[in-house]
């Protein structure tokens, strides 16, 4: 099999799942796409993804503190974000953003707050970000809305409504397209895929989670975005090879240190 022009722009690879087969897994990734980016979750898997980022050339880190891990983050840890920053390998501030699904989850004023301290983080450094958006849609899009022009970034897994799209795409937001966008019950995310300019769209992974059907309910990994790509292609009556092509150029427009 070729190598296909694919890029996987968020899967986490670093975590444990990946452990008995982790190197496996990365030779075979490495023979058949142009790449994946890990996005850390607090500074530990950041570390993760950045150290995984350095044993692989086609493999690229985002640091971040992601809203489901809060509770054992602080703000002094943007310094060691600060810090990779600088990294050739680290191509964005990621995964960050707002989760109001589980209660658990720390105060929304404070996943705020590490959201509006992330965004100002790369800004600082010109680096784009990736979003994470669950059950809190209009918060993100105001905080999104209300930031300075230059941000740039992907909302990950949309899950947005058309409306919110349009309004984002406005600002040149890209939309991050995965395996909910093969699901039976795709909760609306098809119809929003089939209308999406071509420019802005990414495919992903978000691997161990989310694998597409067929698999959904397995272990997800990166080789599936292409099956990602391919439904994406059928909906959208263009070529599996085109529209691959196409999302790769847009991740390597958006995250400008990939090669
Ligand atoms: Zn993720």
């Amino acid at each position: 099999m070729a190598r296909l022009p694919l890029y996987d722009t968020h899967a986490h690879l670093d975590v444990e799942d990946f452990d008995a087969d982790r190197k496996e897994l990365l030779q075979k990734i490495g023979e058949n796409m142009a790449g994946i980016i890990d996005p850390g979750c607090d500074l530990l898997s950041s570390q993760k993804a950045l150290d995984l980022a350095h044993a692989y050339p086609f493999v690229y880190a985002a640091v971040g503190l992601h809203p489901e891990e809060l509770s054992h983050c602080s703000l002094k840890d943007l310094e060691q974000l600060d810090a990779w920053c600088a990294d050739p390998k680290v191509v964005a501030i990621g995964e960050i953003g707002l989760d109001y699904y589980n209660d658990e989850n720390s105060p929304h004023a404070l996943q705020q707050e590490f959201l509006q301290a992330q965004l100002e983080l790369a800004r600082k450094h010109q680096l784009p970000v990736i979003l994470h958006d669950r059950d809190s849609h209009e918060d993100l899009l105001a905080i999104l809305l209300s930031q300075p022009e230059d941000l740039a970034g992907v909302l990950h897994c949309f899950s947005g409504s058309w409306e919110m799209a349009e309004k984002l795409l406005e600002r040149g937001w890209y939309f991050g397209f995965g395996g909910t966008s093969t699901f039976k019950n795709d909760r609306g995310v098809r119809s929003i895929l089939a209308k999406m300019p071509e420019d802005r769209i990414l495919f992903e992974t978000d691997s161990p989670y989310m694998a597409p059907v067929p698999y959904r309910g397995k272990r997800n990994n990166p080789l599936y975005t292409a099956i990602v790509a391919e439904r994406a292609a059928a909906l959208r009556g263009t070529t599996p090879e085109k529209i691959m092509e196409c999302s790769s150029n847009n991740a390597k427009m958006l995250f400008s240190k990939l090669k």
